[in-house]
């Protein structure tokens, strides 16, 4: 399976579409996911280009894990979460949606369920989300 320069993300990456950016390096930037199956979920990726986990170098994995730690302590102060889920697929058939490699951090609540997919966010509180975690961050 070959990258598509032409992704949604990569498209992000190059400023062609707007994002919601909480924290980027040399290597990495995380944005916010607009369909959040919960407050304050966001997505970490690498800027160079990488498909998915299977033909990501170590060192990209690395680098992306590395921000998604940092995202994940930012997301547990921003909402005074109990926990943090991540989440990352491989292919249509592992649940890949977008073919850019990409981790889902989603802050929790004790007993509070995911919020269904496919729903688009409210851009106004996602973008008071990202402040937060821009705050936590700072
Ligand atoms: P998946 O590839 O299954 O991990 O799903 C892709 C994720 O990207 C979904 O959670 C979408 O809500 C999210 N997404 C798609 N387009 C955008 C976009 N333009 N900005 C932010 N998130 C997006």
């Amino acid at each position: 399976m070959q990258y598509d320069p032409d992704n949604i993300f990569a498209k992000i990456l190059r400023k062609e579409i707007p994002s919601e950016c909480v924290y980027e390096d040399d290597t990495t930037y995380a944005f916010m996911d607009i369909m959040p199956r919960a407050d304050g979920h966001l997505l970490v990726i690498p800027k160079d280009p990488a498909r998915n986990t299977l033909d990501a170098t170590p060192k990209q994995l690395a680098d992306v894990m590395a921000s998604v730690q940092r995202l994940s302590h930012a997301v547990m102060k921003a909402f005074g979460a109990d926990g943090v889920t991540l989440q990352q697929f491989n292919e249509a058939a592992g649940g890949q949606e977008v073919f850019h490699l990409h981790f889902h951090v989603l802050p929790r609540h004790t007993g509070q369920p995911l919020r269904a997919p496919g729903q688009m966010g409210d851009m106004t509180a996602i973008a008071e989300h990202a402040e937060r975690i821009r705050a936590a961050l700072a």
